[in-house]
């Protein structure tokens, strides 16, 4: 009797349980994907729930899949709909008795989760669920999901000395034939109402989606370009495709596992060096797990407007200010290049990430979840445990908020971006103006702007809040919200 292996966001073959024990079992394997129309539809604030370039991304890692499949004697069965409607479908008509999955810890993924496993008790229908999307498991933590440690800094140094990580399950080189089923085609992006992303060329990268993809880009950034050796120097960068690994997309829909970056990181430490560097990516995919299993431990709480923490701040949803966010026209140029970046091409550095986010929730005030549901809607790498995590931490209502914390604009900008290269990149508008002004235009006089060719307010705004005067309204409004736990 055959099983199903239902792939969710685990979309390799690599360090795969749930396949490798469907292998073991010995018999014949239906290898399942379903686009699930409601992760195509809108989100709370009605942006696309998966933009354009994100679901190219899934497409092109749903087909990379199947194409390995194929590969190895088998083939993928895609289907677009509900899971919970199809695998009861496929498990009556092939006469299924297991179906094997990945689990998740999000509100949405869990309740798809649980809707399958009611409609698969109803048909006696067995399931075994696998935990497989951080580098350690959850087993081999020092302390149980229900203990974790509120304060990152406690985490890490916990597990950094009283947990190990498993080695990766290695990729089967045969898969048993698909039982007679029909494979079903992919769908294309129109069929989710999306139209193909156009690349631009000052993109950091043309992310490819799949497993071959991410594994070439694991290999590209460690071994050809031999980049990891400076990862800790170059990971705050902005511009150019190795300043950082670039992995998050691989790695958030499962293309990469995290335990073959470790292992990479390990043969490379073996092989060729070992110092600050090395360490410092795996010190980051510890955010990446510390997340999740915050996750897991809180539930929903991450996608409460008072956060993980329970702060009941009074955001404004202020669609104006909001709009002059999301479209890079806050005469910020720091902040309006990295908006720009994102929405021309789905990704955005690390850094951009928290000073857009900081300016967004500490200088307009305005409700963070509309920030993450834009980066949501936007992002490639996009994963709720990252995403919602990372806000909540920005908007200072994470677990371990230390008061009103925020990035000062124009220090980032001189940090960062000293010679202006990453802002003028993304605003040509400002190619002329010389690097010790181009990070505060709105200082320019009528006689240099006619100089540079900018003229405020015609080709590049004015200021949308006065920096100074709008975090100390906001700490104001921080200081007086109400703890609700
Ligand atoms: C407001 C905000 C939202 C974010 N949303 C996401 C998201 O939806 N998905 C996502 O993968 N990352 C998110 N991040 C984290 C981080 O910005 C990206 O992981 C990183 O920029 C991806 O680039 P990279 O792969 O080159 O990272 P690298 O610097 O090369 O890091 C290696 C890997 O470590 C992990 N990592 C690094 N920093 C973080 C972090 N702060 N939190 C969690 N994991 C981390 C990622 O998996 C990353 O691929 C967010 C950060 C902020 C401040």
């Amino acid at each position: 009797m055959p099983t199903l292996v239902w792939f969710r966001n685990d979309l390799r073959l690599h360090d795969h349980q749930p396949l490798d024990e469907a292998l073991r079992a010995g018999q014949p394997i239906l290898p399942l994907y379903c686009f699930d129309p409601r992760q195509f539809g809108q989100t709370s604030f009605g942006f696309a729930k998966t933009g354009a370039y994100r679901a190219q991304f899934l497409l092109e890692s749903v087909a990379d899949l199947r194409q390995s499949l194929r590969a190895l004697g088998s083939d993928l069965v895609v289907r677009v709909g509900q899971p919970e409607a199809i695998i009861p479908e496929l498990v009556k008509a092939h006469q299924i008795k297991t179906v094997y999955w990945h689990e998740e810890v999000t509100a949405e993924e869990l309740q798809v989760e649980r809707a399958v496993e009611s409609t698969l008790a109803d048909l006696s229908c067995a399931i075994e669920v696998y935990w497989g999307t951080t580098l350690y498991h959850p087993d081999n933590l020092p302390f149980s999901i229900d203990r974790l440690p509120e304060v990152f800094t406690q985490f890490r140094k916990q597990v950094e000395q009283h947990s190990t990580v498993d080695m990766t399950l290695p990729r089967p080189t045969k898969m048993p034939p698909l039982p007679q089923v029909a494979a079903g085609s992919l769908p294309s992006l129109s069929d989710f109402g999306l139209e193909a992303p156009t690349l631009d060329s000052r993109a950091v990268l043309a992310f490819e989606g799949g497993e071959t993809a991410g594994i070439a880009r694991l290999n590209h950034y460690v071994w050809e370009a031999d980049c990891l050796k400076t990862y800790k120097q170059t990971r705050n960068g902005m511009v150019g495709a190795d300043y950082s690994s670039k992995l998050s997309a691989w790695l958030a829909l499962g293309c990469l596992s995290p335990r073959r970056v470790y292992e990479t990181v390990q043969a490379y430490e073996a092989e060729r060096i070992r110092n600050d560097s090395t360490y410092w990516l795996i010190f980051e995919l510890l955010w990446r797990d510390y997340f999740r299993l915050i996750c897991a431990k809180h539930g929903d709480r991450v996608f409460y407007p008072s956060g993980l923490r329970g702060l009941l701040i009074d955001w404004q949803q202020d669609w104006p200010r909001f709009d002059a966010w999301r479209s890079g026209a806050t005469g910020l140029p720091l902040v309006d290049a990295n908006m720009r970046e994102l929405a021309c091409s789905g990704f955005m550095s690390n850094r951009g990430r928290q000073n857009v986010a900081s300016f967004l929730t500490k200088n307009l005030g305005i409700d963070w979840r509309m920030g993450a549901e834009w980066f949501e809607s936007l992002l490639i790498d996009y994963d709720p445990c990252s995403n919602y995590g990372n806000w909540n931490y920005t908007a200072g209502v994470g677990n371990d908020a230390r008061g009103f914390r925020y990035f000062n604009i124009p220090k980032q900008s001189k940090d960062y971006d000293p010679d202006g290269h990453y802002v003028k990149h993304w605003l040509p508008e400002l190619g002329k103006i010389p690097a010790a002004k181009v990070h505060a235009p709105w200082q320019l006089q009528p006689v240099d702007q006619k100089r540079f060719g900018v003229t405020l307010g015609v080709d590049y705004p004015r200021p949308v809040v006065d920096l100074h005067k709008s975090v100390a309204a906001n700490e104001k409004i921080y200081n007086a919200a109400r703890e609700i736990r």
